[in-house]
């Protein structure tokens, strides 16, 4: 039997295990889990992991990442941040910390084991979900999932409607939006229509 998705949350906001009991190396701060949810919400962003601005304000895709994930779905941030619409769960729900390139870590593993599957199952109303990034991919697309990212989002008509894979809304992606038009000619009209339809 599923669980009830608020204490479920109260569980996750409350996390630890990456400092007390990680894989590997703990996190480098202390844990500030990032997840926005509703039972009745029908689309959500299934994304890697918060950077360091989201970390410092709690509010996922408070930055400049979010404005172009907004703008690729067409909606207002009072629509964005409505949990009874959208639901925005990463694969971590925490800051992983910095490489040494200064580039984020990738999402902590521990995090989805640890919760991934029981948000799933209290989350039974999402007829959508948006994929953002190749660990997202991975995840819900299982053998779907090309090892390449390109060749992922390229085949985004075998998982539509009920996934939307995409790179991530980052600047670093600026080069890869230019050689490859056909993502926002082609693939973000449809999103667009299937966005405004599940928020209505
Ligand atoms: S990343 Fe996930 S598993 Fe790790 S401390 Fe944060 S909420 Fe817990």
């Amino acid at each position: 039997m599923p669980r009830a998705l608020a204490p479920l949350l109260k569980d996750i906001r409350a996390c630890r295990i990456c400092l007390d009991a990680p894989d590997k190396a703990a996190l480098p701060h202390a844990p500030r889990p990032i997840v926005q949810a509703s039972r009745g919400a029908r689309i959500a962003i299934f994304g890697q992991a918060p950077g360091n601005l989201v970390h410092q304000t709690g509010i996922p895709f408070n930055d400049p990442s979010g404005d172009r994930l907004r703008e690729w779905m067409g909606v207002t941030r009072e629509a964005f941040y409505d949990p009874k619409k959208l639901a925005i769960v990463p694969m971590g729900f925490c800051f992983p910390g910095n490489d040494a390139k200064g580039g984020d870590l990738p999402p902590r593993k521990e995090c989805p084991r640890a919760w991934r599957a029981q948000l799933m199952d209290a989350l039974p109303n999402i007829e959508t979900a948006i994929l953002v990034g190749g660990y997202a991919q991975k995840w819900h697309l299982e053998t779907g999932a090309s090892k390449n990212l390109t060749d992922t989002v390229k085949s985004w008509r075998d998982f539509a409607p009920d996934y939307f894979p995409t790179p991530h809304p980052s600047w670093r992606n600026n080069a890869w939006l230019k050689k490859n038009p056909w993502f926002e000619s082609d693939v973000l009209p449809t999103l667009r229509r299937r966005v405004k339809r599940l928020m209505a």
